[in-house]
């Protein structure tokens, strides 16, 4: 039986995960209408991909840029900019599937603008579920939408679960593992970590990444924002999920059943399967992955993440044991503290620092609404900031 056609919203599609989101969107026209496609600045790339995906809407970061696009795209493209031309996208009547794939707290508000309108939401944007947690997932359940984890260790933890999961107690599950490559200064001699540069930061081993992103597998802030998302997304404590670390990138995560079973996901670090995963979901299509070849992988190699050169590990399971409003704080901290190191303002062992300095002076509250979110998240950014310009 042929599926009907999905209307799909792509919050971010110039970005890395967009970019193979639409790459996955193309192997199969016939079930996918790109509804909207929207960018922060990069207007030229924007302009080439609604020539080639025809959407009904393009939404841009500010009303420049929009102007701009209008002039290079044919009158068909309606062009919207800034909040209200994000939210407008990503809860239109017409929309089924929302991808969430703007990086870092810009992309809350879209996010939860899908899941109120009770979209199909297929979750890239992890710092909105960190810094939103339990707001998230009340709208969530609230709204019926469906979450479908892109983050590959989260996808795959989903795909080792069961399909009616509705808890860790109930399904049986004595504890998740989640798997971490390390990044690019897993061996890196410890004296020599301070003097990292944004390039060497951002050149990962496995995976080609957004510069945000791969900055956070660098420092490992990455594995512990995927602590506090894995936690919201299946209702599991954070002290019953472990990170192991396993540098070929093969095994996305795994689930360790009560009986003693472990069940794991494997594939090639290409993030097409899990995009194409729950595109498709409950079904399976296409994605452009090659098979995996175990035999020239040959072998699989696992150790313990190293704390002393990791501090934001201890951090963000710091973060997630506290909830309320310190996931909020650590994730803009972070942000702050990545974005001065990528404009070189601090150095690499910095980011953890500001990010533990804003930490120790918290002062932790309870988030009811989201605009508590917002003022955390503007509080802890001024406090990083501080800490920066001392
Ligand atoms: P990226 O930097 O390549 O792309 C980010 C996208 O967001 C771009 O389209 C950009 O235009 C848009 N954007 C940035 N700031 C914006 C703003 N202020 N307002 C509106 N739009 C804005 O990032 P990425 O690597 O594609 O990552 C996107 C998200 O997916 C992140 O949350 C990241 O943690 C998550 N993720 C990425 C990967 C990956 O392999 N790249 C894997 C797992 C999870
Ligand atoms: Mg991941």
């Amino acid at each position: 039986m042929k599926s009907p056609t999905q209307n799909l919203t792509i919050l971010g599609s110039t970005g890395s995960i967009g970019v193979s989101t639409l790459d996955v969107v193309a192997r199969h026209a016939e079930q996918f209408q790109v509804f909207a496609l929207t960018a922060n600045q990069r207007v030229v790339e924007l302009a080439q991909q609604c020539q080639q995906f025809h959407p009904r809407y393009a939404v841009l970061g500010s009303e420049a840029a929009a102007e701009h696009l209008r002039s290079l795209v044919s009158n068909d493209v309606e062009v919207l900019w800034g909040e209200s031309g994000l939210a407008t996208v990503a809860a239109h009547a017409e929309v089924d599937t929302v991808m969430a794939a703007i990086v870092g707290a810009a992309g809350l508000l879209p996010t939860l603008a899908a899941v109120k309108a009770g979209k199909k939401i297929l979750l890239a944007n992890k710092e909105a579920l960190v810094m939103a947690g339990q707001l998230f997932m009340d709208e969530v359940a609230q709204s019926k939408a469906i979450l479908l984890p892109i983050d590959s260790e989260h996808n795959a933890i989903f795909q080792c679960l069961p399909a009616d999961y509705s808890g860790r107690e109930q399904a049986g599950v004595r504890r998740l593992l989640l798997s971490a490559s390390g990044g690019p200064f897993r061996n890196t001699p410890l004296a020599d970590m301070a003097a990292k540069t944004p390039d060497q930061a951002c050149a990962h081993p496995n995976w080609v990444m957004g510069r945000k992103i791969s900055v956070d597998s660098a420092t490992m802030m990455n594995k512990g924002l995927e602590l506090i998302e894995a936690s919201w997304l299946f209702a599991v404590a954070a002290s019953d999920i472990d990170i192991v670390i396993h540098p070929e990138s093969i095994i996305h995560s795994l689930v360790e059943y009560r009986d003693g079973s472990v069940l794991a996901q494997l594939g090639n670090p290409d993030m097409r399967t899990p995009i194409a995963h729950a595109l498709a979901w409950p079904q399976r299509m296409e994605s452009g992955v090659s098979s995996l070849d175990l035999i020239t992988i040959a072998s699989l190699n696992f150790e313990a993440p190293d704390e002393q050169r990791f501090p934001a590990l201890r951090l963000a399971r710091e973060a997630a044991q506290s909830r309320g409003d310190a996931p909020a704080a650590l994730n803009a901290a972070n942000e702050v503290a990545v974005e001065a190191f990528l404009n070189e303002a601090i150095g690499f062992t910095d980011i953890a620092a500001v990010v533990d300095s804003v930490m120790q002076s918290w002062q932790r509250g309870e988030p009811r609404e989201l605009a508590a979110v917002q003022e955390a998240d503007r509080r802890a950014r001024a406090l990083a900031c501080e800490v920066i310009a001392r």
